[in-house]
Formats: structure tokens, C-alpha cells, sequence
């Protein structure tokens, strides 16, 4: 039975809540869990009108958002930070629920979550403009910063907190009001998240979260409303290139945080302990199911030996199981075609001539389990190498030429995260240097920092969120020339 969390979520399986009004759907759809394929709730389907009242509703906010005091929207993105941290367990019980996420993961997720709402809680008053006399004297420049408008925000399942609380919590802050459209999968964190904000303080119509099985409809409504001016997505590169397309139409500003497909380098003098450790958490973290996984295992043939037997003990101990266990370290995947596409890429690197480093542990017989797994002599061009993998499976290729090995990490149209573990921290960092990807971890297996730059080159996406950059990301620069005198 769903627990107390999920249940006062969801108001009604056939209303939303959009503006001060509560609208009617003409449909609701479950929301399941991985972990056992049981209904968890019935959320209300939205559709093309409520995409419609929902922009009206942000467009009609923005004018009194827009313009209110910084130290205000400081104060409730603050004030949602203790909120969260007060309601940790729930939250991350409710993230559990529909996303399958290992407690321990999801503890940490709300934790990540929450310091979105803090750090952008800090920069609400601290956005600066610029003042010089131009060049010929003639002239003052004073450069400021305003709300971009309505913004619309996509977010997918494997971070049903943190990816909207990353978007969410600089668009509030620099006075935007918006749309957000979670996954299907995970629409319940994400109307507990609408309601958390209210309680601080966020007046009606500011956001609106529109759950929906029709992601498509929804979003033509929001791209060609005229008050939408900036769409946030996070998600995979295909749709991101659709979103893209569309967006087009009405040359709305865009932010794009894509998928990826993450070099994680080993060099013959690294810490091996290190390595092993940083390679767990970058790789079994939400089961592989994370956007800055490590997908690619580039190790030092002279160490390779030895990672993997290192690797193998943590990887095979690890206990797989639903996130109700407490003790569960790797939870399902999303859903069964998840793991019937990452057991097709590895039994097709398998056949090619890789083998498995050990053989995997049980699974529970019910849910959407895969064990984690260790495939050795992956050929680099392996789709099971230039796919996204998206789950609990480490491919491992050997190398001895560092620049042979640098050009194999980077033929990959993605460039998210990358790692590399060297025992010598300059040429760590040279390498990482040379990976071209947004966010490297050197000598850790960790990138993700609100106070950092988040964000991808190449196809892995537009923009960054987080930091500084985050916060420019829903803000408009207007530029005044003022006469002399
Ligand atoms: P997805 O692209 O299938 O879906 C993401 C979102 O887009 C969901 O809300 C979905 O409903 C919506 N969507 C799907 N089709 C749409 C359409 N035609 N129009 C409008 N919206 C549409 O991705 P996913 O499976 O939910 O998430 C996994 C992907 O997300 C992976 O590729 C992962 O790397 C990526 N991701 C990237 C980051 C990052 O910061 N770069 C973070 C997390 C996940």
C-alpha cells in the first residue's frame, strides 16, 4: 500500500491546482512503483487547456513577481530550503516510491534538492548590473538584469527533486514565474515540491506543475504562448533536439542539459582505492541511472587487473532490492523496458568478444531489477560504449597510448561529465583538460555542486544551471545608453 506521503500529494486524481482555481481533467493516469509494478496513485492527466490556463495563470503573476523585492523571493526560496530539510524523509520516501531510488540515494537527493532552494535563496540578492562611461565619453552604459518572463520547465524522472529544484529555484529567484512539466513517472515529488512552496510563502500562479501523458500537446500550448519566453529542459538529446526545433518558432531562449556518455579514466599511478570509490558512486548511483554516470571505464593496462578485481568485490556486494528495504544500496530500474535495453547492449558486446568480469548477483523475481555488472575487453565503438547506458553496467576498455585513449573518450557526440583518477594531480588535471566535457571530477567521482557551473558541451546540451550561471539563465540583460550631463 502507498504510505501516507504519496497519498496527500495527490488532491484529487481529476482536478489541478493551476492559479488560485482548481480545474477539472478529463482523465487521470497511475503513477507505478518500479520496485514491485504496484499503482501507487492516480495523478490527473493534463492536457492542451490546462497547458493554456496554466501560462495564462504565470503570465498574469509575472507582473507582481517580476517586480518584487529580491530580499522577498530570498526569504520564501530560504524558507523552502528548511521546509525540505525538514520534511528530508518524507520527501525522499516519496522519490523512493516512484522512482525505485535506494534510500541512501534519495536521502541524498533531497539534500541536493534542497540546496538548490539555498544557494539561489543567497544569490536572489546578489544579481549585479554594470555602470561605466563609454568609450567617447559621450554616453553613461548601465546594464541590468530583468526576469526573462514565463519560463516553461521539462524535467525527467531520475531526479524527481533535484532537476526541478535546480530549474525552479534560480527561475525564482530572478523573478520569473513558470510551467513545469515533469516526467510521467514522477509527477508525485513534484506536486509535494508545488505545495512545499506554497507553505513558504510563493503566491498563486507563480508555478504550476502540470502533470501529463501527453508531453507533446502540453508543449506546443506553452511554446507558442506569447508570454513564454525561455524553456529549461533536462532530459535525453533526442527529445532536447525536438524541444529545440520547436522552440524555434517563437525564438524562445533556451537551456538544454542533455544526456551523456561519461569517460571515466584510470591512469597505470592512480589511487587505486580511490578510483574503486569514485567509480562506485559514479556509476551506481540511482543504479547507473544518472546523467553524469560513468559510461566508459578507460583503464591503465597496467592496472586494469587489478581495478576490476578491485571493482568486482563492492560491485557484487552491493544489495539489490526494493528502496522499503532499508538496507537496499540498488534499487529497480525505471521500468521493464529499461532493463530489457541494457541487457540487449550487453549480451551484443558479449557476443562481440567482451566478457563478463563476474557473474551477476540474484535480483528480486518481481519489479524491474538488473545487477550490476562488469564487462570487460569492450570494444570502444561497442554500442554498449557509445550508448547512453543508463543503468548498473560498467564497460571496461584497456588502454597504453594516453593521446589514443583521448581521442577514443572524446569521439562521442556527448561531453557532459568525464572523470580521471592519476596519481600525479597536474597531469590529472591536464587530462581533464583534455576530455571535452562541461564537468570533470579529478581524483573524485562526484561533479554535482549547486555553487557549480552544472552543464554539457557538444550534444550533451545549452547553458548551465547552478552557480552563478544558473541564475543568468532566467534573466534578460538590458542595456541603457544614457546621454552625458
Ligand atoms: P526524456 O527525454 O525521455 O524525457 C524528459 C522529459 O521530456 C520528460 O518530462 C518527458 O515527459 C518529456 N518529453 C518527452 N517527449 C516530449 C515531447 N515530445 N515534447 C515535450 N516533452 C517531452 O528523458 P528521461 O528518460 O526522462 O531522462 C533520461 C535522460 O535525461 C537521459 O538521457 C539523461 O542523461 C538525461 N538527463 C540529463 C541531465 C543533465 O543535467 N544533463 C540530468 C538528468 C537526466
Amino acid at each position: 500500500m502507498p504510505g501516507p506521503a504519496v497519498l496527500d500529494v495527490v488532491r484529487s486524481p481529476r482536478t489541478l491546482r493551476i492559479g488560485s482555481l482548481d480545474r477539472d481533467t478529463e482523465s487521470g493516469f497511475a503513477v507505478l512503483d518500479p520496485a514491485t509494478d504496484a499503482e501507487l496513485a492516480i495523478v490527473p492527466d493534463a492536457g492542451a487547456a490546462h497547458a493554456g490556463l496554466a501560462a495564462d495563470a504565470a503570465a498574469a503573476a509575472l507582473v507582481e513577481w517580476g517586480a518584487s523585492a529580491p530580499r522577498r523571493r530570498s526569504e520564501i526560496l530560504v524558507e523552502a530550503f528548511r521546509l525540505m530539510k525538514e520534511r528530508e524523509l518524507e520527501l525522499a520516501a516519496l522519490i523512493s516510491a516512484e522512482s525505485g531510488k535506494a534510500p541512501d540515494d534519495a536521502r541524498a537527493e533531497v539534500a541536493y534538492a534542497a540546496e538548490f532552494f539555498r544557494w539561489f535563496g543567497e544569490e536572489a540578492v546578489r544579481s549585479e548590473g554594470r555602470y561605466v562611461t563609454a568609450p567617447d565619453g559621450r554616453s553613461t552604459t548601465v546594464v541590468t538584469s530583468q526576469p526573462v518572463g514565463v519560463a516553461y520547465l521539462v524535467t525527467p524522472w531520475n531526479f524527481p527533486a533535484a532537476m526541478i529544484t535546480r530549474k525552479v529555484a534560480p527561475a525564482l529567484a530572478a523573478g520569473c514565474t513558470m510551467v513545469v512539466k515533469p516526467a510521467a513517472e514522477t509527477p508525485l515529488t513534484a506536486l509535494a515540491l508545488a505545495d512545499l512552496l506554497g507553505e513558504a510563502g510563493l503566491p498563486p500562479g507563480v508555478l504550476t506543475v502540470l502533470p501529463t501523458t501527453r508531453p507533446g500537446e502540453v508543449t506546443d500550448v506553452l511554446l507558442a504562448h506569447d508570454a513564454v519566453r525561455k524553456l529549461s529542459f533536462t532530459g535525453s538529446t533526442a527529445v532536447g533536439r525536438h524541444l529545440l526545433r520547436a522552440a524555434a518558432g517563437r525564438v524562445v531562449n533556451c537551456s538544454m542539459e542533455l544526456g551523456g556518455n561519461a569517460p571515466f579514466v584510470v591512469c597505470a599511478d592512480a589511487d587505486l582505492d580511490a578510483a574503486v570509490a569514485g567509480a562506485m558512486v559514479a556509476k551506481l548511483r540511482n543504479a547507473g541511472q544518472a546523467c553524469t554516470a560513468a559510461n566508459r571505464f578507460f583503464v591503465h593496462s597496467a592496472v586494469l587487473d587489478e581495478f576490476v578485481e578491485r571493482l568486482t568485490v563492492p560491485f557484487t556486494g552491493r544489495r539489490i532490492g526494493p528502496a522499503a528495504d532499508e538496507g537496499t544500496d540498488v534499487g529497480p530500474l525505471i521500468d521493464h523496458r529499461a532493463v530489457a535495453r541494457i541487457t540487449a547492449l550487453v549480451g551484443a558486446a558479449v557476443e562481440n568478444g567482451a566478457d563478463e568480469a563476474h557473474p551477476p548477483s540474484a535480483v528480486p523475481a518481481h519489479g524491474s531489477f538488473l545487477a550490476p555488472r562488469i564487462i570487460r575487453n569492450v570494444a570502444a565503438d561497442a554500442d554498449l560504449a557509445t550508448e547512453e547506458i543508463f543503468g548498473p553496467v560498467a564497460p571496461v576498455i584497456g588502454w597504453n597510448d594516453e593521446a589514443e585513449m583521448l581521442r577514443a573518450a572524446n569521439a562521442t557526440e556527448f561531453g557532459l561529465a568525464g572523470y580521471v583518477f592519476a596519481g600525479d594531480t597536474h597531469h590529472a588535471v591536464a587530462l581533464g583538460r583534455a576530455l571535452q566535457c562541461g564537468m570533470v571530477g579529478v581524483n573524485r567521482g562526484v561533479v554535482s555542486d549547486p555553487a557549480a557551473p552544472f552543464g554539457g558541451m557538444k550534444q550533451s546540451g545549452l547553458g548551465r544551471e547552478g552557480s552563478h550561471e544558473g541564475l543568468a539563465a532566467f534573466q534578460e540583460t538590458q542595456f541603457l545608453s544614457v546621454a552625458a550631463g
